[in-house]
C-alpha cells in the first residue's frame, strides 16, 4: 500500500513522485510504500500550520484537550492493531509494541488533562493598586523531527503539549518508522482536528527537516535523535531565531556495588541493555561492579544472555527482536568488531543466520570485559545490544568512571546503602537516576531529558513540556 503526507486536513500525495520502502527488520518483507517529500511539501505543510495557528490559539484549552481525548480512545480501539504495527516496523517484542502504545495513549490523557492545571501566577505588585499576573502563550508552527527507536511514543510525547498549549504542528517521523506515526495522525485526523492544525511530512530529515529548520513559518523545532544532526540543526535554527530543544545520545552507566542483591542486578543490566535490542537512548551500555561480587556478577550475566529468547518479535517466547534496519544492524556489528580488538568478547556479538533470522537484521547480544576507558565501545553510543563490564575497587573509582563520558542522560546504581545512594544522586552527572532499577524506563508525568551532551533546551514530558512550548507573559494590570 501507498501512503500519503498529511498536509491542511487532508491526505495528499508527494509532489515529488518518490517513495520508499518500509521494512520488516525481522524478514526484510515490505509493508508499505512511504512517500520521499520534496522541500514544495515540507513548505506547503509550514504555511498550512501558519494559517491555522491564529483559529487554534484561540479555543480553550478544554476545547483542544477534547480532540486529544477523542485521539487517544480512537488509539485505544486499535491498540493491538497499532502495537502490532510497530513492532513489524520497528522490531521490537510484541509486548514493547503494545506498551508502547498504551504509553502514548496515556501521554495523550495526561496532556488533555493538563488542559485543568493553573498557567502562571499572581505576584504582589510594589504597587497596591496594580495586579500582577504571569500568562503563557503559544509559541507558533512548531516542527518535530523524530527518531526511530520510540516511533510512537516520541512523536507523541512532541505533539500532545504542543497542541494542548495551542501550537500547531508540522512532523516528519523517522524514514525507517512511518507507520507508527501514520496511525497517530489518522485518529487525530478521524478526531476531526481542524485542517492545518498538524500535518505530517514523510521523507528525509535532510529535507524535510531541514526545510522546516530554516522556514521562517516555523517558530520552535524540538528534535530527539543523534548528536551529529542534533548539532547540526542547532545551529542553522538558532541563527535563524528559533528555539530549539534536543534530546540526544547516552552511554548511560549501571553501577552494581558489593553489597546489592547479584541475581537482582544481573536481572536489571540485562533488561536495561538488551530489551528493544538495547536501541534505547536510555539503554545500560556500561556496566560497573565492584571487584568482590565481579566474577560471580560476570559469569551469571553470561549465563543468562547466552539463555536469552533472540528471534521473531511478534512471538510471544522472545525476549529481543532485530535491530531495526540493515544499515543499524551494521553499525552495531562494526562497533562490536572494533571492540574485538580493544577488549574482550565474553560472549555474543554474532550475526544470527538460522532459517528464522537468515532475512532479517539480527545480532546476539554482545558482552566485554577488560574494556579501556578510552575505547571506542566504552566511549561511543552504540544503540544496539551490546554491554561493556568494568570492575572496580570502591564506590569513588565507580562514580568518577560513570562520569567519564560526554554524555548524562540516564544512570543506575544496584545497592542498600543509602548513604551512598544519596552520595550518588549528587555526583552523578546525569538527568535521570534510576535507585535499583534500570536505566531505561520513563514515565510521562516526570521530566525527561539529560545533561552534558545528552540534551539541550528544557525538558521535555510532565508539567516542565509548557517551557518549550510556551512562553511567558507577564501582564501588570491598572484601573484607569
Ligand atoms: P538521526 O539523528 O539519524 O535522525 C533523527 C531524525 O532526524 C530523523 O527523523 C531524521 O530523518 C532526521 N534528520 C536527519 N538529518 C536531518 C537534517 N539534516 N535536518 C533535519 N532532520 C534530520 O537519529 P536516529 O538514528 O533516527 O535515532 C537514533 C538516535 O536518537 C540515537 O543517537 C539515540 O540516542 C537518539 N535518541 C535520543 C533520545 C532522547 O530522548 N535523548 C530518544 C530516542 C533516541
Amino acid at each position: 500500500m501507498r501512503y500519503s503526507n498529511y498536509i491542511n486536513g487532508q491526505w495528499k500525495e508527494p509532489a515529488s513522485t518518490n517513495y520508499s520502502a518500509n521494512i520488516n527488520p525481522h524478514n526484510g518483507e515490505i509493508l508499505g510504500e512511504f512517500p520521499l517529500s520534496s522541500r514544495e511539501d515540507a513548505r506547503e505543510a509550514a504555511a498550512a500550520a501558519k494559517a491555522a495557528f491564529p483559529a487554534w490559539k484561540k479555543l480553550s484549552f478544554q476545547q483542544r484537550a477534547a480532540y486529544l481525548q477523542k485521539a487517544a480512545a480512537i488509539l485505544k480501539s486499535r491498540t493491538e492493531e497499532v502495537g502490532r504495527d510497530l513492532t513489524l516496523e520497528e522490531g521490537k517484542t510484541l509486548a514493547e509494541g503494545i506498551g508502547e502504545t498504551m504509553r502514548a495513549i496515556s501521554i495523550l490523557e495526561y496532556y488533555a488533562g493538563e488542559a485543568r492545571q493553573p498557567l502562571g501566577d499572581v505576584i504582589p505588585s510594589a504597587n497596591a493598586q496594580t495586579f500582577l499576573y504571569t500568562t503563557r502563550v503559544p509559541v507558533g508552527p512548531v516542527g518535530l523531527i523524530t527518531p526511530w527507536n520510540f516511533p510512537i511514543a516520541i512523536p507523541v510525547w512532541k505533539m500532545a503539549p504542543a497542541l494542548i498549549y495551542g501550537n500547531t504542528v508540522v512532523i516528519k517521523p523517522a524514514d525507517s518508522t512511518p507507520k507508527s506515526v501514520y496511525h497517530v495522525v489518522n485518529a487525530l485526523h478521524e478526531a476531526g482536528i481542524p485542517a492545518g492544525v498538524v500535518n505530517c511530512v514523510f521523507g528525509r530529515g535532510s529535507i524535510v527537516g531541514a526545510e522546516w529548520v530554516e522556514n521562517p513559518d516555523i517558530k520552535a523545532i524540538s528534535f530527539t535523535g543523534s548528536n551529529s544532526v542534533g548539532c547540526q540543526i542547532q545551529e542553522r535554527a538558532t541563527a535563524r531565531g528559533k528555539k530549539v530543544q534536543l534530546e540526544m545520545g547516552g552511554k548511560n552507566p549501571l553501577i552494581v556495588l558489593a553489597d546489592a542483591d547479584v541475581n537482582k542486578a544481573v536481572e536489571i543490566a540485562i533488561k536495561g541493555a538488551f530489551s528493544s535490542t538495547g536501541q534505547k537512548c536510555t539503554a545500560t551500555s556500561r556496566v560497573i561492579v565492584e571487584a568482590r561480587i565481579y566474577d560471580e556478577f560476570r559469569d551469571m550475566l553470561i549465563e543468562r544472555t547466552k539463555a536469552l529468547k533472540v528471534g521473531n518479535p511478534l512471538e510471544k517466547e522472545t525476549f529481543m527482536g532485530p535491530c531495526v534496519s540493515k544499515a543499524q544492524r551494521d553499525t552495531v556489528w562494526s562497533m562490536i568488531e572494533a571492540g574485538k580488538k580493544e577488549a574482550n568478547l565474553l560472549c555474543g556479538g554474532n550475526l544470527l543466520q538460522d532459517e528464522e533470522t537468515a532475512q532479517g537484521y539480527y545480532i546476539q547480544p554482545a558482552i566485554f570485559d577488560s574494556v579501556s576507558r578510552d575505547a571506542r565501545i566504552a566511549r561511543e553510543e552504540i544503540f544496539g545490544p551490546v554491554i561493556a563490564l568494568f570492575k572496580v575497587n570502591s564506590y569513588e573509582e565507580a562514580v568518577e568512571l560513570a562520569n567519564d563520558t560526554e554524555f548524562g542522560l540516564s544512570a543506575a546504581i544496584c545497592t542498600n546503602n543509602f548513604t551512598l545512594v544519596q552520595r550518588f544522586v549528587e555526583d552523578i552527572e546525569s538527568g535521570i537516576v534510576h535507585v535499583n532499577s534500570e536505566t531505561a524506563g520513563a514515565e510521562p508525568q516526570v521530566p525527561f531529558g539529560g545533561c552534558k551532551n545528552s540534551s539541550s533546551g528544557s525538558r521535555e514530558q510532565g508539567k516542565t513540556a509548557i517551557e518549550f512550548y510556551t512562553q511567558v507573559k507577564t501582564v501588570y494590570l491598572d484601573p484607569m
